[in-house]
């Protein structure tokens, strides 16, 4: 299949900005998280696309080399010189980008016996309108695969139950060589007598049956911050799946879902409150009881207030989640006219109604008329 360009990848101009580019692929990247599209091939290859892309142009040099040669690399020697096979540095650089610090479980990609990071593990979790506003504090229960206590992950009852594979020298690959009319060809398969763990176990553990890990469930208690919105996540460094072959632990990312609240809109920061008065509260002006986070408190609004007016109150918003800093509370005031009248109403009105008259507004809006049909 041919190669895409990169600009085209990434979806900017050839003469983008570094700060374009930069944000072209964090939006790219993220849509295509393995972690947020489990299972997903196509998206794993857009995120190995777009990866890729962002590799070479945000390295001025390699961006300068693809510009003048595009895929085909100098003296058509191929893309070189820029090796895309130890990217899972990169994959860190993403996720420091995504969730704050962790690296990036890239280990197992650079061959098989080398240390192995754990998996993450992500953990969704709903939360109420006031703990995402005021912060919190949550015990989650988490299912892990832990190195088996008894055996400390050898998966052999004793030590002395776990031997070198003698097939494989502990290597866990064997190869074969083959010479064909084509020229020699070494062919390098996983062991098959140790499945390329390197060890056989004569007699394995009897609480893991000699798989090294059991299965746990953990609780960790998680620090919810003030301030945190919908769809962010908190990341729990080293709390996700444990390593291999001396690998470090994958980390936990903790996916707030934040439940909506009766009253409150959230926008940001600031809070968004719908009221319904009557039409003597806005004629005569009145003073309101609100509603915020830290309970009602009363508000006045002004003689004449017009349906839909949005009064805002200072600081009653969220609690900014990395700073002192609060937003604000919009008050929408909508006048609600009254649906059945008894008749004693219908006469104060009617009456009301006969000693108003006409309206500034409503002269303006008739001549308007009069001068637009000419009657
Ligand atoms: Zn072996
Ligand atoms: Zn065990």
């Amino acid at each position: 299949m041919a190669k895409r360009d990169y600009y085209e990848v990434l979806g900017v101009p050839k003469g983008a900005s570094e700060d374009e580019i930069k944000k072209a692929y964090r939006k790219l990247a993220k849509k295509y998280h393995p972690d947020l599209n489990p299972g997903d091939k196509k998206a794993e290859e857009a995120f190995k696309e777009v990866n890729e892309a962002y590799q070479v142009l945000s390295t001025p040099e390699a961006r300068a080399q693809y510009d003048q040669f595009g895929h085909d690399g100098p003296a058509g020697q191929g893309f070189g010189g820029f090796d895309f096979s130890g990217f899972d540095g990169g994959f860190g650089d993403i996720f420091d980008m995504f969730f704050g610090g962790g690296g990036f479980g890239g280990g197992s990609r650079r061959g098989r016996r080398g240390p192995v990071r754990g998996a993450d593990i992500r953990y969704d979790l709903d939360i109420t309108f006031e703990e995402a506003a005021f912060g919190t504090k949550k015990d989650i229960e988490v299912v892990r695969m832990e190195n088996c206590p008894d055996c400390n992950g050898t998966g052999a009852k004793n030590p002395s139950d776990a031997a070198t594979c003698p097939v494989c020298n502990g290597t866990g690959e064997v190869s074969q060589t083959q010479n064909t009319a084509f020229g020699r060809f070494v062919n390098v398969r996983t062991c098959d007598r140790c499945q390329g763990e390197g060890t056989i176990i004569s007699d394995p553990c009897p609480k893991c049956h000699g798989r090294k890990k059991i299965r746990r469930v953990r609780k960790i208690s998680v620090t919810i911050p003030a301030g945190i919105d919908n769809n962010q996540a908190i990341t729990l460094r080293g709390e996700g799946q444990t390593g291999e072959l001396g690998g470090p632990a994958g980390d936990l990312y903790v996916n707030i879902t934040v439940k909506p609240h009766k009253l409150f809109k959230r926008r940001g920061y600031d809070l968004h409150c719908d009221i319904p008065i009557t039409f003597g509260q806005a004629a005569l002006g009145a003073e309101l009881e609100v509603p915020t986070l830290g309970g009602k408190v009363k508000y006045s609004i002004p003689e004449g207030t017009q349906t839909g007016k949005v009064f805002r109150l200072r600081n009653q918003g969220i609690q900014h989640l990395r700073s002192n800093s609060r937003g604000d509370l919009y008050v929408r005031v909508n006048i609600e006219v009254p649906k059945r009248l008894n008749a004693r109403q219908k006469e104060l009105l009617q009456e009301f109604e006969e000693i108003t008259g006409e309206t500034e507004q409503r002269k303006s809006f008739f001549e308007k008329m009069k001068d637009a049909f000419g009657v």
